[in-house]
């Protein structure tokens, strides 16, 4: 009955399951919670706010081709995102760029750092933090903008994590604020929810949500099946690798995050839409959604991001896979259980093990979803 299975109906998985119902196959997607959307999920809280359960989610590209897929299934509130951080109490933009000099720093060595910084990399390079430890503002931005953040989200300090987490947000030698460089960024119009329900309206989808897929189908050596029967269409699986198998080689590591909301009856509570506590708390972000939606309401929803590490307890959600050698090692591992069948593919920053920004996801998608199609026409 069904051409192809997907396990997950998240970003990975919503344009998967779209771009094969458009080749013509039927796909079942099966999602074992009561939504779709995976993480990028947004819903109205109680007082009429838009809020993201899964944490603040701004979509930011320089694929076009990403912004024009997504641009099929929603129009934009376009902006250009800006963060701040608090440290001690004052606000300076984050990444830290020309303008945080000046605001930190008096203006006569402010200028001249800025000359320095200018002279050593050049006007508008992005230069990540672990490669401007020999300059004078390297102990500022250390101490302050990425140690004790990085110690809070990840529980390791900034070296002793992959370059490429800290090296997302670099320091800035231009005088821009905004969190992202790319020409495309913003937020759904009418929400991701919206957007990924228009992807999922196929006659060719068929969505079951509540279900977790590993009642339903199951991996063997060199086979799988789909409720009991030998299944030999496509099965797209975008959870937890390990999971998959009851962690036999032991789990895969992951960084979760406790989200606490509040409400407040007044228009504004932070004046930003996202500040981050980069000396103090022990949470690392406050996010303020109406600031990211444009949301025009009496009262205001906010979010703070409590991060621990997932141990896998009923209710948790794995977030960030934790990308050091040893884990790569254990996710080969599990990837060799399903190499070897045909069928199965693993696609999404679970079933990869792997930190993707929503396009990212969207483009890995439909490469995969491309190949599938050209191995097997249907
Ligand atoms: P997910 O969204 O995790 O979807 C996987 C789905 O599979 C889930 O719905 C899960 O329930 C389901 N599933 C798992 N196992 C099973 C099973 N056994 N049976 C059935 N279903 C199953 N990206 C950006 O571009 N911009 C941002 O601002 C941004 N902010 C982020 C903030 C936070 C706090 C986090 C955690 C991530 C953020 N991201 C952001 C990244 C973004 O969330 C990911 O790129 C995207 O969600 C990845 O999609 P996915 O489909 O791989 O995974
Ligand atoms: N980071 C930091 N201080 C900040 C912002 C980011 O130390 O004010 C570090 C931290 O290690 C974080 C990483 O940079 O995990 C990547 O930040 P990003 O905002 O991309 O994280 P995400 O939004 O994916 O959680």
């Amino acid at each position: 009955m069904f051409d192809s299975v997907i396990i997950g109906a998240g970003v990975a998985g919503c344009v998967a399951a779209r771009d094969l119902a458009e080749s013509g196959r039927k796909v079942l997607v099966l999602e074992q919670r009561d939504h779709i959307g995976g993480n990028c999920y947004d819903e109205k809280d109680e007082h009429g706010i838009l809020i993201h359960k899964y944490g603040p989610h701004i979509f930011h590209t320089k694929e076009q081709k990403a912004y024009d897929y997504l641009s099929r299934f929603t129009d934009w509130y376009a902006f250009g995102h800006e963060v701040v951080a608090n440290v001690h109490g004052k606000l300076i933009p984050v990444p830290f760029n020309l303008n945080t000099l000046h605001m930190v720093y008096e203006q006569e060595k402010a200028d001249a750092l800025e000359k320095k910084l200018i002279d050593a990399f050049g006007l508008e390079s992005r230069v990540p933090i672990l490669k401007l430890r020999e300059h004078e503002i390297a102990d500022y931005v250390y101490e302050n903008i990425f140690l004790h953040y990085t110690m809070k989200q990840w529980g390791q300090t900034p070296e002793q994590i992959d370059p490429a987490v800290t090296g997302r947000v670099p320091v800035l030698i231009s005088h821009d604020n905004r969190y992202f460089q790319e020409p495309w960024q913003g937020m759904p119009l009418h929400g991701y929810t919206l957007m990924f329900e228009k992807m999922l309206d196929h006659e060719n989808i068929t969505v079951e949500i509540g279900v977790d897929a590993r009642s339903r189908v199951t991996f063997s050596e060199g086979s799988v099946s789909l409720d009991g029967q030998a299944f030999t269409g496509d099965v797209i699986y975008t959870g937890p690798l390990d999971e998959l198998f009851d962690c036999r080689f032991g789990r895969l590591p992951y960084r979760s995050l406790r989200f606490d909301f509040e409400y407040y009856d007044k228009p504004d509570y932070q004046g930003h839409s996202v500040v981050n506590y980069t000396v103090s708390e022990d949470f690392t972000r406050i996010t303020e959604f109406k600031y990211l939606t444009g949301q025009q309401a009496e009262g205001t929803t906010i979010v703070k991001e409590y991060p621990f590490a997932y141990t896998g307890a009923a209710g948790e959600i794995p977030y960030y896979s934790i990308a050091n050698e040893t884990n790569q090692k254990l996710y080969e591992q599990y990837r060799g259980l399903v190499e070897h069948i045909p069928n199965v593919w693993l696609l999404g920053r679970l079933a990869e093990y792997k930190y993707y920004n929503i396009d990212a996801m969207v483009l890995k998608a439909l490469e995969l979803t491309d190949k599938i199609k050209k191995d097997k026409e249907v």
